[in-house]
């Protein structure tokens, strides 16, 4: 069990880890995303960021290593790929349930969920589901080595798509990079260098779009492409063992909605001396926090994981005085 779980690992999060750690609390964080950042690593990781105090700028993917490298002392337990779909209040402890079936216990939780979980956006294919279950079709990568020798149609324009087929190159089979338009959005060094490697086992198809997925029992043989827009040209068909779709995040509150908290236009109504929501141990942080005034601010959400983190420690040890101490003159005590 551990003292505080923290839900969502964006920048805020990360920081209440920080905090926890600094008043000797074990933590645990979860976020829906493969990996940490948030906002900050999907919307935009080579940004900079100008108002981090003493950073006369700093890109967002800079802030979050930094943060990643701050919580390593007190060495959170982390779950990616795990959205949290309840939590509920056994006796004196809160059970959280991941959608995957995972249930993690904490004395307190500290919400720090930004907009809501951020979900893909699905390509409208019949069956999709389906081929979903089977793992045939996937929106993030987890294990390189699965596509090794296999033949990958990769969907989207973005840095995903393009980044992704890049790093596949050398173990799939064949890549079939799938685009509506000619031009990619990505970083412009990634795309010539895409153009370059276009080959047999490397093909580049602007513009189409996915038309169907082709297969038996959700396992996937073939995806059928389509000019897009539509045109003369007959759908070509490409052999598949895998589709990766990278169309972009969308984020909404979904879970958060049914845990009985005090929701004010889609945002989690706090008391902002404390940083606590309606349910006792039960904090809500960053973005998605609502108080009067609340300005949605790194810096703002940082200040309130250090009073979450503070309130949560009374909360859960009220036998021990807390002793305000500057972090100057305790140190980092590692967990
Ligand atoms: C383009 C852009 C530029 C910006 N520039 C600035 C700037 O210059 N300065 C500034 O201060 N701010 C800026 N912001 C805003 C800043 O990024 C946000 O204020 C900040 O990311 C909020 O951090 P957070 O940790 O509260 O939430 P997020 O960063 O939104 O992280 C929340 C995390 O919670 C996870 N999550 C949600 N629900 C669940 C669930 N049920 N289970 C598991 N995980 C869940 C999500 O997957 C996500 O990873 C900018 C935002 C954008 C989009």
């Amino acid at each position: 069990m551990y003292e505080v779980l923290i839900i969502g690992g964006g920048p805020v999060g990360l920081f209440a880890a920080f905090e926890a750690g600094m008043l000797g609390m074990r933590s645990c964080i979860i976020d829906s995303l493969p990996k940490l950042g948030g906002q900050c690593i999907e919307l935009y990781p080579k940004k900079p960021i100008y108002d981090i105090p003493a950073h006369p700028f700093i890109t967002a993917e800079d802030l979050i290593n930094n943060l990643k490298q701050q919580i390593a002392p007190f060495d959170p337990k982390i779950y990616c790929n795990s959205k949290v779909i309840s939590i509920d209040k056994v006796n004196n402890t809160f059970i959280a349930q991941t959608e995957c079936g995972k249930s993690i216990s904490a004395r307190v939780v500290i919400i720090a969920a930004g907009c809501g979980a951020f979900t893909p956006n699905k390509p409208n294919l019949h069956s999709i589901g389906e081929f979903e279950k089977s793992g045939c079709i996937l929106y993030s990568v987890v294990e390189i080595e699965n596509f090794r020798n296999k033949d990958v149609v990769i969907a989207g324009g973005g840095d995903s798509a393009v980044d992704w087929a890049l790093a596949l190159s050398d173990i799939a089979n064949c890549i079939y990079v799938v685009h509506r338009r000619s031009k990619f959005r990505a970083l412009q060094a990634n795309v010539d260098q895409m153009h370059k490697k276009a080959s047999n086992n490397f093909k580049i198809l602007t513009p189409y779009q996915l038309h169907s997925l082709i297969g038996r029992n959700g396992v996937l043989t073939h995806i059928s492409i389509k000019q897009f827009p539509e045109g003369e040209e007959e759908n070509i068909e490409v052999k598949a063992d895998y589709l990766l779709s990278f169309f972009g995040l969308k984020m909404s509150l979904g879970p958060v909605l049914d845990w009985n908290l005090n929701i004010e236009n889609n945002h989690i109504v706090v008391d902002q001396t404390n940083m606590q929501t309606n349910i006792e141990g039960v904090f809500a942080i960053g973005d998605i926090a609502k108080y009067n005034g609340k300005l949605k601010l790194i810096l703002t959400g940082f200040a309130e994981a250090a009073l979450a983190a503070n309130s949560a420690y009374k909360l859960i040890y009220p036998e021990k005085p807390l002793h305000f101490e500057y972090s100057t003159n305790k140190g980092i005590q590692a967990l």
